[in-house]
């Protein structure tokens, strides 16, 4: 990791989070959370994702939330892309982390994009050569990812096997990270600390990040287990934002302010402030107006005696 920080903690609210509420903050609003997690010491933000606006309006302005994250500086700016069309669009807005995303589960994979998981591998192929083949794209990292790897509301359950096998061509193409999703929240502290043990073990020197749902609860847990395993980075979105389509009022992605006090609370350094990650999330929830927030830290606040890992 770095000297100062023993994890990355990656906050996925703008993106993962917005795209599951029928909200289109507006951009300067989207700009002030952004400001404000940055002076909470968030070392990576995940802004947006390059997706056609006309299937996802909330998050249209990724381009330009890039271009004013690059102004405020100070973290590193990712964006997720389906596809290299938006792995271009990346590269040519100055992203430093492109995420692919693709399914662990054939059917998710052809619901979502349209293609089985070898024309989806194909296509990050491509991101690779593309970010190779530009000149100045050299530092961009691209992050293979696995969606539904602990379970698929389509399929049910997704062979441990095809989680493997899938990860280690993503490696094998060129991935500088893997990433594993529960995209649905499904998955378990046992499972996920094998299926974790395995991948980590694959990827070698690879950083290997950590995405969960809270949807039934376990969102904690499983990051605890997947950090046990190896995991170098766990995704979180402010007040649990990102909540399931299917199932209104659920649980979204697991509470960064959870997350990171539980981190800290273990001695392990995120390297942000607590007090200033609760102000980011004011920002946020002054722009939310009915949508449902989470999370139990910013009901309790610190325990007596409380000390962070991270010095301040
Ligand atoms: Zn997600």
């Amino acid at each position: 990791m770095t000297p100062d920080r023993d994890i990355t903690v990656q906050e996925v609210g703008p993106r993962d989070g917005l795209q599951a509420t029928d909200i289109i903050m507006p951009t300067q609003a989207k700009i002030a959370w952004i400001k404000a997690l940055a002076a909470a010491g968030m070392p990576q933000i995940q802004v947006g994702s390059f997706v056609p606006p006309k299937l996802m309006p909330q998050l249209a302005d990724t381009a330009e939330l890039v271009a004013e994250a690059k102004k405020i500086g100070g973290f590193s700016i990712s964006v997720l892309v389906p596809n290299l069309r938006g792995a271009q669009n990346a590269i040519a807005a100055g992203a430093d982390q492109i995420n692919f995303v693709m399914s662990a589960s054939e059917p998710h994979n052809l619901n979502n994009v349209r293609k089985t998981r070898e024309q989806s591998l194909e296509e990050f192929a491509g991101i690779v050569a593309a970010r190779n083949d530009t000149p100045g794209a050299e530092h961009i990292r691209v992050s293979g990812g696995l969606a539904t790897c602990f379970g698929c509301t389509i399929q049910g359950t997704v062979p441990e096997a095809d989680v493997f096998h899938y990860a280690e061509q993503l490696k094998a193409l060129g991935a500088d990270k893997i990433g594993l999703a529960d995209t649905v929240g499904y998955g378990n502290p046992a499972q996920v600390k094998r299926v974790y043990r395995h991948v980590v073990d694959m990827a070698d020197d690879l950083p290997v990040g950590a995405h969960f749902h809270d949807t039934r609860g376990l969102g904690l847990a499983n990051c605890f287990a997947a950090f046990e395993a190896g995991a170098t980075t766990l995704d979180g979105a402010q007040g649990g934002l990102g909540g399931c389509p299917y199932a209104p009022g659920a649980t979204g992605n697991v509470v960064t302010e959870d997350l990171v006090f539980m981190l800290e609370s273990m001695g392990v350094r995120t390297g942000i402030n607590l007090d200033l990650l609760l102000e980011a999330r004011a920002v946020m929830a002054s722009h939310l107006g009915d949508e449902p927030t989470h999370g139990t830290f910013v009901k309790a606040g610190v325990p007596k005696g409380f000390t962070p890992a991270t010095a301040i």
